[in-house]
């Protein structure tokens, strides 16, 4: 699976602390984050992580474009419901593309943990969101 790593500045640490407690799945992952949250995984966890531009300088975006060609599959994406974000725009946008192909979408570390565990336990019917994809 194809997993995307996304946290604004004051939620870096809660998903630094979320990837060390499920290093063991996410490291049988592809993962793929925006720039300073990429660095700092890499950094602190040692996953290997395939990085793209900072979330305001359009890696956002970079990483809606995987979904619109399919090549997506999850999102862990920790917000600061409580700060604005100058590329608010984008961040719309990318929960919008998720909701477009169904890609599942956590937002905060609950979900998170509820999704990633889903996945270990092979409890995410795949071919049923593959199908509402095409
Ligand atoms: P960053 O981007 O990982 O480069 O900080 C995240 C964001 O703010 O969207």
């Amino acid at each position: 699976m194809k997993i995307a790593l996304i946290a604004h500045d004051r939620k870096k640490d809660n998903l630094i602390q979320f990837v060390i407690a499920y290093h063991a799945i996410l490291a049988q992952h592809e993962l793929y984050a925006t720039g300073t949250t990429g660095q700092r995984v890499i950094d602190e966890t040692g996953l290997s992580v395939t990085r793209f531009r900072s979330g305001p300088l359009g890696g956002d975006q970079q990483i809606g474009a995987m979904i619109a060609n399919n090549d997506m599959d999850m999102i862990i994406f920790f917000r600061d419901p409580l700060t604005a974000q100058p590329h608010e725009p984008d961040v719309s946008a990318l929960i919008r593309l998720c909701d477009v192909y169904q890609i599942p979408l956590a937002t905060n570390m609950g979900t998170a943990e509820v999704l990633l565990k889903g996945l270990q336990k092979g409890y995410i019917d795949w071919r049923l969101i593959e199908g509402r994809r095409n």
